[in-house]
């Protein structure tokens, strides 16, 4: 589309004040997960929003539109909390699935922890849902009752499996990597990207644990995470990764694929294209930020979608140029990730 035509349909960029363009938007359907991995959330005791707290999906679908049709997000990923335990995703799949923005239909995306694929799959696909990110954080069973609290090592397993048979692709992996937790099972991991045709993408953890227990020394490093993999493996590092948040690595011997999300150690706040609806209708545009913008206040005030999208941009505006894990004068954000959709 020209910048005419793109004007002549009320369409601009959402653009930051260090002139980065948002192009995607992850929205949260829920802050209730049926997983309590322990760099996420606390075994007992997560309060849970009330019912009429979330938003529905006419109200998910309502504000996605506004990014979309308005500003030409292409990529929108759900997240949670577990997507998989809000009730008809589906329904909220194949409104979303309907979109479309001046470079074509919505990208949709999703991240999920895997136990419910078996089940859910095929529909999720059928409803327009093109991609799946599942976690997988170890392949020992006992660890990954220690990891996530529940036994289910061998329903994620099946799950990936039944996420390539629904015609996902790709389908990626993602682990997030805890010293003296999972740092033995990096090799393992890639091992299992390679033998099974998906991308793992290794992940540094994030100060957005609920307990609280992240520490930089609990942190491994990218540069750790792929001399390890170099060694049983050979890498050639791919071209830089544009706004996308994993550094990309092509097997040598042509064996696929492998990523690493390096937030901590080589943050990539520069190119961050990224902002996050909660499942309660904040808009954040950081992971990290510690100020949110209610939206859901503004939809039930029954403001216009002129009024969200002045708020939007304002919000947007205020994106700050990068988290500052690094910086003595880090902040953690109130909440969790689970409760701000990873
Ligand atoms: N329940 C889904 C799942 O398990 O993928 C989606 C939500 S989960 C919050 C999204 C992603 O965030 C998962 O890949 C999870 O491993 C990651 N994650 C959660 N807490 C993290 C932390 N403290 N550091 C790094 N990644 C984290």
């Amino acid at each position: 589309m020209t910048e005419q035509a793109a004007a002549r349909q009320g369409l601009t960029d959402l653009v930051d004040s260090f002139g980065r363009v948002i192009g995607d938007l992850r929205i949260s359907v829920t802050d209730r997960c049926n997983f309590r991995c322990t760099y996420c959330m606390p075994e007992e005791g997560m309060k849970w929003l009330p019912r009429s707290e979330v938003m529905s999906f006419e109200e998910i679908e309502r504000l996605a539109r506004i990014f979309v049709e308005r500003y030409g997000v292409s990529g929108i990923r759900l997240t949670g909390g577990e997507p998989t335990v809000r009730a008809h995703l589906p329904v909220l799949v194949e409104k979303l699935a309907r979109l479309e923005g001046p470079s074509g239909p919505v990208d949709l995306a999703m991240t999920t922890n895997g136990a419910s694929m078996r089940t859910i799959a095929q529909t999720l696909r059928g409803a327009g849902l093109a991609r799946v990110n599942i976690s997988l954080d170890t392949l020992d069973r006992r660890r990954f009752l220690e990891m996530t609290r529940r036994d289910e090592l061998e329903r994620v397993l099946d799950g990936i499996e039944a996420a390539k048979e629904a015609g996902f692709s790709p389908v990626k992996i993602n682990a997030v990597v805890q010293r003296g937790v999972n740092d033995d099972e990096i090799v393992a991991l890639a091992g299992y990207g390679r033998d099974h045709e998906v991308e793992v993408r290794f992940i540094e953890f994030m100060p957005l644990d609920a307990d609280g227990h992240w520490g930089s020394e609990k942190v491994v490093g990218q540069d750790e995470i792929v001399a390890t993999i170099d060694a049983a493996y050979p890498l050639d590092r791919l071209a830089a990764r544009g706004a996308a948040p994993a550094d990309r690595f092509a097997y040598r011997d042509g064996r696929g694929l492998v990523g690493v999300i390096p937030t901590v150690t080589k943050p990539f706040c520069g190119d961050c294209d990224r902002v996050r609806l909660t499942a309660e209708g904040q808009f954040r545009t950081c992971l990290f930020a510690t100020d949110e913008y209610d939206l859901m206040s503004a939809m039930r005030r029954g403001e216009s979608d002129d009024d969200l999208a002045t708020r939007i941009e304002a919000a947007v505006a205020s994106k700050w140029a990068g988290h500052r894990i690094n910086q003595v004068d880090f902040v953690r954000p109130a909440k969790s990730m689970s409760q701000i959709g990873g």
